[in-house]
C-alpha cells in the first residue's frame, strides 16, 4: 500500500503507513490517501461478520498498513479494543461489543438505530481512533528509537481524547492548551484530573482561538519544532480516519442478517473525518446505500451537498452552538472526498483548494462533477438548537433513551432520509453527560452519568496557568523536554 497526496506529491514515491503515521499534511499541503482503496471480497465480508471488534479492526487495518507485521498489528488491536477500555456502556451485557447497536424503533418502514461510539474513556467517538493512535505511536516510536512531544489546543473533546490515549505511553509527552476557566466543570475535571507525568495541561489566559494561535505560532517556528520533536494529532491524521472505517463494518453486521442487505448511515459531522471513514468503507465494498451528512447551524457541508458550492465561513459567521464539536468554519478532511469526486485528479484538487485559500471557496455545480456526489451515496441536512432540544425530548419520551446534542443533530437529519426496508444507523458521537446544559433544557433532569465518572469534579487537578504568549509556552515545553 502506497500513500499519495490529494495534491499530487508522492506519486511515484514510496510512502508507507508508518511513514505518514506521525506526520500531518503532505509537503504540498494536501492530505494523504492510499493510491487505491483495498476491496473486500464477498468471502471476506462473510467471514468478518462473526469477528469480535478487535479482530475485525485487525483485518481492515492490515489492508492499509502492510508495513506493520501481522502479529504486531493483531496485538495492537487486541490491546486497544477491549471491554475494559470501552467500559462506559449503558447496558452491561453489551460490554464486549465495543460499539453496540441500539435499535430505537421502526420509523418510515425501517429500523432506526444508534451505533454507540462513545463508550470509551472520554465518552466521545474520538476515543475509537485516538486509543489506537496512542498504541500505534508508542509502537512506531519504540521501533525507531524516537520520542514525540504532542502539542495541541482544545476546547474539550479532542484534547481529552488525546490525553487519555497517550497517558503513560513511552516516548510520548502531551502538551495540551485549553482556555483557562472556559470549559465546563465536567470537561475540565476530565482533563485536569489526569496525574500522569507525561501529560501537561496548560490553561491559557485567553479563549480557545488564542490557544490555537499559540499552537500555530509554535509550529511555524520550524527550528523549535524540529529540535523539540513537536507533533500534532489533529483530525486530518490518516490513521485516525482509517481506524474509524472499522465501526461502519461492525454497525453493518449488527443491523443486517446477510450481506445482500444494504444500510444507510447518518453521521453528525464537523471536520468530515467520521463520514470520510464511511465513504472509504463504501469504496471498499461495504453495501452502504446512503451516507447522510448531518450538520448543525455551521452548515458548510450541508450547503455543499445541496448546492455544489463549498464556501468556507469567516469566524464572524461561525456560530457557537449547543453541539460545539461540530462548530467548524471549514471541513479539514473534505479534500479527501473531493479528490475521489473529481476522479482522483490532483491538479484540479490543487486548483480548487487554492481557490479556497484565495477566494474562500469553489463551485462544482456548473462543472457537472457535483452530480456524481449522489453516486457516492452522499446526502445531507442541518439542524438547529430547537431541533436538538425537540429531538432529545422526543427520543427520550418515545424510546426511553437519552441522547447527546450531536447525536440529536444526527437523528433529526436521519429522519428526513429514511427509506423503507433500508435500516438507518445514526452514529452516536458522545454521551449526554458531556453536554448537560442542553439535556436539562430539554428534559428538566440531570444527564445520565456513567459510574466511572461519579464525583470526578472533586478529584485533585493538575494543570499550569500560563499567559497568552507563545514564547512562554515554548519555554514551558523546553524546560520539560530536557
Ligand atoms: C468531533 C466530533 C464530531 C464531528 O466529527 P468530524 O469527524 O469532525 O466530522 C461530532 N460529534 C462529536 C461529539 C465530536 O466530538
Amino acid at each position: 500500500m502506497n500513500y499519495i497526496s490529494t495534491r499530487g506529491a508522492g506519486i511515484g514515491e514510496r510512502h508507507t503507513f508508518s511513514d505518514i503515521l506521525l506526520g500531518g499534511l503532505a509537503k504540498d499541503g494536501g492530505l494523504y490517501l492510499p493510491n487505491e482503496y483495498p476491496k473486500v471480497s464477498a468471502d471476506e465480508l462473510a467471514r468478518w461478520r462473526a469477528l469480535p471488534y478487535a479482530d475485525l479492526a485487525f483485518e481492515i487495518l492490515r489492508k492499509f498498513s502492510d508495513d506493520i507485521p501481522d502479529e504486531d498489528l493483531r496485538e495492537l488491536t487486541r490491546r486497544t479494543y477491549t471491554a475494559q477500555v470501552y467500559c462506559n456502556v449503558r447496558d452491561e451485557e453489551n460490554a464486549a461489543q465495543i460499539t453496540p447497536l441500539k435499535t430505537l424503533g421502526v420509523e418510515g418502514g425501517t429500523p432506526l438505530s444508534l451505533l454507540e461510539l462513545s463508550n470509551g474513556p472520554t465518552l466521545a467517538f474520538k476515543d475509537m481512533a485516538m486509543q489506537l493512535l496512542g498504541n500505534l505511536f508508542e509502537y512506531t516510536l519504540a521501533k525507531h528509537g524516537q520520542t514525540l512531544n504532542i502539542l495541541g489546543a482544545t476546547s474539550g473533546d479532542t484534547g481529552s481524547a488525546a490525553e487519555y490515549a497517550m497517558r503513560g505511553k513511552k516516548g510520548i509527552r502531551v502538551f495540551m492548551l485549553s482556555p483557562h476557566k472556559k470549559m465546563s466543570a465536567f470537561q475540565t475535571a476530565q482533563m485536569y484530573s489526569l496525574q500522569d507525568p507525561n501529560i501537561f495541561n496548560i490553561a491559557i489566559e485567553g479563549v480557545f482561538d488564542d490557544c490555537q494561535d499559540i499552537v500555530k505560532a509554535v509550529s511555524n517556528d520550524h527550528a523549535f519544532k524540529a529540535q523539540q520533536k513537536i507533533g500534532t494529532v489533529n483530525s486530518i491524521n490518516w490513521a485516525r480516519v482509517v481506524a474509524q472505517v472499522v465501526y461502519y463494518f461492525k454497525g453493518y453486521f449488527a443491523a443486517t442478517k446477510s450481506n445482500d442487505e444494504r444500510v444507510s448511515f447518518t453521521v453528525p459531522s464537523g471536520n468530515f473525518g467520521n463520514v470520510c471513514a464511511g465513504h472509504i468503507a463504501r469504496m471498499m465494498g461495504l453495501p452502504v446505500e446512503k451516507l447522510v451528512v448531518a450538520t448543525n447551524e455551521n452548515d458548510v457541508l450541508d450547503e455543499f451537498f445541496r448546492t455544489g458550492i463549498y464556501r468556507v465561513r469567516k469566524s464572524s459567521e461561525t456560530y457557537h452552538t449547543s453541539s460545539p464539536s461540530m462548530d467548524i468554519s471549514k471541513a479539514s478532511n473534505f479534500e479527501r472526498f473531493v479528490f475521489d469526486l473529481l476522479g482522483r485528479d490532483p491538479k484540479r484538487v490543487l486548483q480548487l483548494f487554492r481557490d479556497v485559500e484565495e477566494k474562500g471557496g469553489f463551485d462544482l455545480q456548473a462543472s457537472g462533477d457535483f452530480a456524481r456526489a449522489q453516486e457516492f451515496g452522499f446526502v445531507s441536512g442541518r439542524s438547529s438548537h430547537d431541533d436538538r432540544v425537540d429531538t432529545i425530548r422526543d427520543v427520550f419520551e418515545q424510546y426511553d433513551t437519552m441522547i447527546d446534542t450531536h447525536t440529536a443533530d444526527g437523528v433529526k437529519v436521519a429522519r428526513e432520509h429514511l427509506q423503507a426496508g433500508i435500516p438507518m444507523i445514526v452514529l452516536e458521537t458522545a454521551q449526554p453527560i458531556k453536554f448537560g446544559e442542553t439535556i436539562r433544557e430539554a428534559l428538566e433532569r440531570e444527564p445520565e452519568r456513567p459510574a466511572a465518572f461519579s464525583g470526578i469534579e472533586d478529584l485533585p487537578q493538575r494543570f499550569e496557568v500560563l499567559a497568552n504568549d507563545a514564547e512562554r509556552v515554548k519555554e514551558f515545553v523546553a524546560e520539560r523536554t530536557r
